[in-house]
């Protein structure tokens, strides 16, 4: 076609070849396009935002929540060009949630299978309480009963490595106080099985 039929916008009354590279497409109307040019769409849909950004932000935020696979195609391409971006995001990420990641990697060792720390927690037994558990709430609980950490050397430790993930029962803690606790409570099962010995050595003698 060399030339293309023409359309006049409704707003601003010049005319653009009817496509869709000059016109949003509307399938309600006739020839599909709506009867603005997109710079006059654009806009009409700018001022309606600043005149009522809570509306605009909240039909957005529906329609995500009615397509995450939408959603998800989109991240991903954007991702996929855009990866220093990514990078300063997830940097920023870090920088505005430091404890995220130890939180999120707790949970995964007591509840997921295919973690492969799983066998030494989760399989053993070991688990997170409610609290830090909450989907909704539980990062900031553990914040708030953690306190900050502070430095990347620490990390977290249950007492004498027993027990469960819960307030009172879990400190920040370096490797070497993780090792000697570690020591210490070899210490006490290496006691412990000399006082039975002891025990059956003495009920045998009497
Ligand atoms: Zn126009």
């Amino acid at each position: 076609m060399a030339n293309p039929k023409r359309k006049r916008c409704s707003k601003c009354k010049k005319k653009f070849p009817a496509t869709t590279e000059f016109f949003y497409r509307e399938p309600r109307v006739k020839d599909g396009l709506r009867c603005e040019c997109k710079s006059c769409c654009c806009v009409s849909d700018k001022t309606r935002y600043v005149a009522n950004p809570e509306q605009k932000i909240a039909s957005s935020k529906a329609w995500k929540a009615a397509n995450p696979e939408k959603v998800a195609a989109h991240q991903n391409t954007w991702a996929a060009a855009h990866p220093e971006k990514v990078k300063k995001l997830h940097a920023a990420f870090h920088e505005r949630h430091p404890l995220y990641f130890v939180w999120s990697d707790m949970i995964r060792r007591c509840y997921k299978p295919n973690c492969t720390l799983y066998q030494w927690y989760g399989a053993l037994g070991v688990t997170v309480c409610a609290r830090w558990l909450d989907p909704e709430h539980g990062y900031e609980n553990f914040c708030e009963d953690m306190g900050p950490r502070l430095s990347k050397k620490y990390s977290l430790s249950r007492y004498l490595d027993l027990g469960n993930y819960e307030p009172g029962n879990v400190v920040w803690g370096t490797k070497a106080d993780q090792a000697a606790e570690r020591r210490g409570k070899n210490a006490m099962k290496r006691f412990h099985v000399y006082r039975v010995q002891q025990k059956v050595t003495r009920r045998k003698a009497g």
